[in-house]
């Protein structure tokens, strides 16, 4: 019997899992580092807002988590239009999942750690949340009176609290390489034959990644498609050392954010929270993580104080995330980006 179960140890469930106040006992079950050895699948890019984020806590990031190379600039590619243009990027490359356990490090001694994949939900007569959880082979149970999903894209608390919320969602496919590129890049790209969305590359630690978000049926053929394209546009593919696909969400409205219900609480991408002009949502699960711990922490146990503390917090990043709505104009919609990338706004000079 805990106070607060978490469901999730990514960056949201860390964070909040870190600075909630010991005056509550919790329990955070996450299924990495199990008998399938989950790793998130993610282009490990912190952008400049969950650098911000970090600073925030007083964090700085061991040498350990950074890869080869430090990226600052973007090759932006149009496979319709073949235009190339190179935009100035401030962000770090790390390795995500060693970035993902360093979070989990800082987590207190009164929360207690399991591993294990959530696999049912059930709310109990007296409000309370029961959770059974699976390590492989063991199936556990444990009772909270509150419930945090910090289960990402794929959410099963969310799915249990809204079992009819819909939200804009891709099938991300991403291969790893070893690099035979001559020199390493970071690229986006651009196909709207294949996806509204985008596709990207990046190098990592002398491996070469490959990856994009595409409409679920047609993930992996277009996946191919967009290889075979690039390869034509001189990119070295070789043989894929390994795949790796998952959802990621993409919300395109206002509703299409759920902050949960009664005393069960969304924060990260379970809630929604992704940008959906370039899929950053590192920075809104630490800030999220953050803002539902203070609420909790403020609250003192008081359910509805917490619940309109988060949701006033949580309005913030949605209308953050709504504002990048905008920037999705110039970015995706063929016309705009075309006189973007003819014009040259804020490009950089690259001789190749
Ligand atoms: C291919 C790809 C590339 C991306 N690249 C970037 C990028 O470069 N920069 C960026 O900022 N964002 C990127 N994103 C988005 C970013 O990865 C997510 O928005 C971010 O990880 C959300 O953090 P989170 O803590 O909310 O959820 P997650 O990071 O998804 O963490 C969820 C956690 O819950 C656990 N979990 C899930 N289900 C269960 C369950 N049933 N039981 C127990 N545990 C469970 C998982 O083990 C995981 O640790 C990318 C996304 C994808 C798909």
């Amino acid at each position: 019997m805990y106070d607060v179960i978490i469901v999730g140890g990514g960056p949201a469930g860390s964070t909040f899992a870190r600075l909630l106040d010991k005056k509550y006992s919790a329990l955070l079950i996450d299924k990495k580092q199990g008998k399938e050895d989950f790793r998130k699948p993610c282009g490990g890019l912190l952008a400049p807002r969950a650098q911000r984020a970090l600073a925030s806590l007083g964090d700085t990031l061991p040498k350990e988590i950074l890869v080869d190379p430090q990226i600052f600039a973007v090759k932006t590619i149009d496979l319709k239009t073949k235009l190339v243009r190179h935009y100035p990027r401030e962000y770090v490359n790390v390795d995500r999942h060693k970035f993902d356990l360093w979070l989990m490090l800082k987590i207190g001694e009164n929360v207690e750690r399991k591993i294990g994949a959530v696999t049912k939900i059930e709310r109990m007569e007296n409000g309370n949340y029961q959770v059974t959880f699976s390590d492989g082979e063991n199936l556990t149970t444990a009772e909270g009176k509150y419930l945090v999903g910090a289960d990402g894209a794929h959410s099963v608390v969310r799915n249990f609290i809204a079992p009819n919320f819909r939200v804009r969602k891709y099938m991300s496919v991403q291969q790893w390489f070893e690099n035979e590129n001559e020199k390493p890049f970071y690229a986006c790209v651009f196909d709207k034959e294949r996806t509204d969305c985008y596709s990207w590359a990046l190098v990592k630690d002398g491996k070469f990644i490959f990856g994009g978000a595409y409409p679920e049926k047609t993930a992996r053929s277009a996946f191919e498609k967009q290889k075979e394209l690039l390869a034509v546009h001189g990119w070295r593919f070789g043989e894929p050392i390994k795949t790796e696909a998952c959802f990621v969400l993409r919300p395109k409205n206002g509703k299409e954010f759920c902050f949960g219900k009664e005393n069960a609480f969304l924060i990260g991408e379970s809630a929604g929270f992704v940008s959906p002009s370039g899929l950053e949502g590192i920075s809104s699960a630490l800030i999220s993580g953050k803002d539902l711990a203070t609420a909790f922490n403020l609250a003192n146990g008081n359910e509805k104080t917490i619940r309109k503390s988060y949701n006033r917090k949580a309005k913030k990043i949605k209308f953050r995330m709504l504002l990048k709505l905008f920037k999705c104009i110039p970015m995706y919609v063929p016309f705009f980006r075309k006189i973007v990338m003819k014009t040259g706004v804020t490009s950089v000079d690259v001789c190749e």
